[in-house]
């Protein structure tokens, strides 16, 4: 392979040239046949029945969940060896984005199937487990879900309270426990369960089928803010017995087995956030281009242009970012299994090398998608607030994307507190490129007029520089707290931020970059346009959220410097004109009627 393919939390000290990175326009026809019979299903079975997931038709969540596996949708990422499609990471990314567009409810039901109820088997399970349980969830007649969370262990999930004890003849394990938040319990046959074993430090993983005779039953369906028809209830477990050979991976190995599920669930989950985004988008300048007042469609107006301008942006940013990390991890997989891993190893530790991405992804569009469905309802007015009309559900289902796979503020400082043990680690170097600012800190800039005359020359000079923001304030913050930096939460969520928007622009400008090399600057006239907006935006934050750091930590001397840093790194030469930019982003939008940039 030639092309460079950086490790996890290396695009923050390695430039990234815009041929090494994938983007939605480098899909195979095959990828693309899978992304259309995806949209297609979901035309026809979800959005056309949308008014069903909002009255609680749990009955119609199963049996579309049926329909999208007899069609093979639930088994595009399992290996064929045990019944499913064997396809690449990009393309499960791909239904994943597509599923999303109609119901939060569906969404939530396959993601909890395909990523956390069925990959803790393929990625740790043995050979037995694997050939007894996998075919049944890849091809939809078992559906599986996920118990880790407990009504006093959520974002603390390794404190959990369900037991597992051995049998006197050690043939079975028996668990007893109390599961709360268990999306599909109420049609799963069966279920991950995390427990604990003795004192052990640490929970142990079992699969554990639904039988209610073993002593497992369910409280009722929780009444929910959204996604209404995803089925979420509480599992109580006593006595329940499971025979050892039901053990996934080792004992005390749960809390890892966990932690890797939900880092696959999170990328998934920033790609389920995605074609909602495209959807909303889709229905707000629909309307805005029909609702007439003061004579005009409201399309024409600015206020409505800004909206529709940034959400497209958004869309677009999450979608180059997502699927250029979905490559990476392809790409990383590909790697291990020709080193010598088997597929099951590779799947695992490619993954798990790109943990800061998936946590910085899960965190960014899921904003995103809560942004945009929230200035749907504003393009809609009354009718936005109206139970009748798309947008007031868009809405509510996009809230939990927050919550759940591990909440936004955890992902902000699991991103930031990976990326510095993997510095300590030596597996990215942070420590030279931060002393390296340190020292640019001391010297006189620069006065030479750069060239910037090649497309994306300026915005790709501030991305390097935006770079040593993170590099300067997350680099004095270790300096001076060292490890106890973790104990320092809101500057960790300061310096969270800061690398997220350094990852959604780079990703954003890369893809724009990439695409008007081979097709020419003309036909990415609007990506150009939605990229330097985005870069826009992602500077002012970064202004803002880098001298919040920098003001709160450090003092005198220090702090101007860095303040004096923070002003050099996020200077724009020729500053972009924001309103010429929403207005051609937004006049694209409103002509096409629809999001068209996938
Ligand atoms: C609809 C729905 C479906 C779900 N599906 C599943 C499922 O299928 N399986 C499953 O196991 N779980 C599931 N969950 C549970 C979900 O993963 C948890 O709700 C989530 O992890 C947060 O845990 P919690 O609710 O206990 O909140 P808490 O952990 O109590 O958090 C409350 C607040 O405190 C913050 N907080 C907590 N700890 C820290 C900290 N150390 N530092 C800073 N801030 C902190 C959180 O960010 C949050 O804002 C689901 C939840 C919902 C609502």
């Amino acid at each position: 392979m030639s092309k460079e393919i950086l490790r996890g939390g290396q695009f923050l000290v390695k430039e990234t040239s815009c041929e090494d990175i994938f983007t939605l326009e480098d899909l195979s026809e095959e990828q693309k046949m899978m992304r259309d019979s995806t949209k297609e299903f979901v035309d026809r079975e979800l959005w056309a029945h949308w008014e069903r997931f909002e009255k609680k038709d749990y009955a119609y969540t199963e049996e579309c969940m049926r329909k999208a596996g007899e069609l093979g949708l639930l088994s595009v990422a399992v290996p064929e060896s045990y019944g499913g499609m064997g396809m690449g990471f990009v393309s499960t990314m791909l239904v994943c984005d597509y599923i999303s567009g109609a119901t939060g409810s569906f969404s939530t039901a396959f993601g909890a199937h395909t990523g956390i109820g069925t990959m803790p088997i393929t990625l740790y399970g043995t050979e037995e487990q694997k050939q007894k349980y996998v075919p049944k969830l890849a091809s939809g007649e078992w559906f599986g879900a996920y118990c880790l969370t407990e009504p006093y262990a959520g974002s603390d999930a390794n404190s959990g309270k369900t037991k597992a004890v051995l049998s006197e003849d050690g043939k079975h394990y028996s668990i007893s426990g109390q599961k709360m938040w268990i999306s599909n319990a109420g049609f799963c046959s069966m279920f991950i369960v995390f427990a604990r074993i003795g004192d052990d430090k640490n929970i142990t993983g079992f699969i554990v089928e639904n039988e209610p005779d073993n002593g497992i039953t369910l409280g009722d369906e929780e009444k929910k803010l959204g996604i209404h028809s995803s089925s979420t209830r509480q599992v109580f477990f006593s006595d329940t017995k499971v025979p050892v050979e039901n053990m996934l991976s080792e004992r005390g190995n749960g809390f890892k087995i966990a932690m890797n599920a939900l880092n696959i669930g999170r990328i998934k989950l920033a790609a389920a956030c995605l074609d909602a985004q495209r959807r909303v988008i889709k229905e707000a300048v629909v309307y805005a281009n029909e609702r007439i007042q003061f004579k005009t469609p409201i399309m024409n107006f600015g206020a409505i242009k800004a909206k529709i301008a940034n959400m497209a942006t958004n869309a677009y940013a999450g979608e180059s970012a997502s699927y250029r990390a979905a490559k990476n991890i392809e790409d990383r997989i590909a790697i291990r299994e020709a080193e010598g891993n088997t597929h099951q190893e590779a799947e695992l530790k490619g993954v798990e090398e790109y943990a800061i991405e998936c946590s910085i992804l899960k965190v960014a569009v899921s904003e995103d998608v809560q942004n945009t469905t929230d200035e749907g309802v504003q393009i809609f007015g009354g009718m936005g607030f109206s139970a009748d009309a798309p947008m007031e559900k868009a809405w509510r289902d996009a809230r939990i994307a927050r919550i759940y796979e591990g909440t936004n503020e955890i992902n902000r400082m699991l991103a930031v507190g990976m990326l510095v043990k993997k510095a300590m680690k030596g597996h990215v170097d942070l420590l030279g490129p931060a002393s390296a600012v340190g020292e640019e800190l001391m010297g006189i800039p620069s006065f030479d007029t750069p060239d910037f005359s090649e497309l994306f020359a300026e915005e790709k000079d501030l991305i390097k520089r935006l770079k040593k923001v993170f590099l300067m304030v997350a680099g004095s913050a270790v300096q001076k707290y060292g490890p106890d930096l973790e104990n320092h939460q809101q500057l960790m969520l300061s310096a969270a931020d800061i690398l997220i928007e350094v990852y959604m622009a780079e990703s954003t400008i890369l893809r724009t970059e990439k695409n008007a090399k081979r097709s020419g600057e003309d036909s990415q006239k609007t990506q150009i346009a939605m990229s330097r907006l985005y870069l826009y935006s992602a500077t002012e934050t970064i202004i803002q959220k880098g001298k919040e750091a920098i003001i709160s930590f450090a003092e005198g001397d220090e702090q101007r410097m860095m303040l004096m840093g923070l002003k050099r790194f996020t200077k724009y030469t020729n500053n972009p004109n924001v309103v010429a930019l929403r207005t051609e982003i937004a006049d694209r939008v409103a002509a096409d009627n629809a999001y068209t940039f996938d």
